[in-house]
């Protein structure tokens, strides 16, 4: 198993990585990828850039080096309501976006019942394509619920490969979620979440866990170019 494109990646600009745009193409050039999404963390992480980088993120090529770059943000999930920290008109200018909880940022004490509702509310949001690794425990969610409803609405659930070497409590959950992506015939999105080149495409721990779970190819958007071209065709995303 491979991915054919790495949505979910961080560049110097998030200032907790460490390569640039330059470095991030030229590395899934190298691994043969068809794309990256440069997914830079939303304004609420602390370090993050401002809005006018990503109001002038198209002056990347959408091409270059022969690899489609698609344009997006990593946005912050800010409270139990599914309020992003970054607002709809800088949204709908960009072509990947990632909803992740990270801790510190959303206000509030969680509870199952409180996360399920800011995912059920994520799943109405037009602009985002992605739940990012959403397996963290202090953050569950109840997945019989919200899973067929993101999926009902288009969103990718993301298998995240950073989550088996950083966030090792949020694994169990993951192989949960996956189960229940399988079950309910939802697509996931394998990322690397790199923020350093040489991760770029980087996926062999999840890949792992979803072989072991016999997790089917045909669900995972971003192993087969053709598949992942025609979810771009779908979501109106040039593919060139
Ligand atoms: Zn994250
Ligand atoms: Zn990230």
């Amino acid at each position: 198993m491979k991915i054919i494109a790495d949505t979910h990646t961080h560049t110097i600009a998030s200032t907790h990585a460490f390569s640039t745009a330059q470095e991030m193409i030229a590395a899934a050039a190298e691994k043969g990828l068809y794309a990256i999404a440069l997914t830079d963390h939303g304004y609420a992480m602390p370090g993050s850039p401002g809005k006018w980088y990503f109001e002038c993120l198209g002056t990347i090529p959408s091409t270059f080096n022969g690899v489609r770059v698609l344009k997006g943000v990593e946005a912050n999930v800010m409270d139990f309501d599914g309020t992003l920290d970054m607002k709809d008109e800088v949204l709908k200018d960009l072509e990947w976006v990632i909803a992740s909880i990270h801790y510190g940022l959303c206000k509030g004490k969680a509870s199952v019942e409180k996360t399920t509702n800011a995912y059920l509310n994520l799943a109405k949001n037009p602009y985002v394509k992605v739940i990012g690794h959403s397996g963290t425990p202090k953050f569950k969610y109840d997945y019989e619920k919200v899973i067929p409803e993101l999926a009902r609405n288009g969103k990718l659930i993301e298998i995240n490969d950073n989550t088996f070497y950083s966030r090792k409590q949020s694994c169990e959950n993951c192989v949960e979620i996956a189960k229940v992506c399988k079950k309910h015939g939802a697509y996931i999105v394998v990322n690397s979440d790199a923020h350093f080149s040489s991760r770029v495409g980087h996926c062999s721990s999840a890949f792992e866990m979803l072989r072991e779970i016999d997790f089917p190819q045909e669900l995972i958007i971003n192993s087969d170019e053709s598949r992942f071209k025609e979810y771009l065709r779908q979501n109106g995303i040039s593919l060139e």
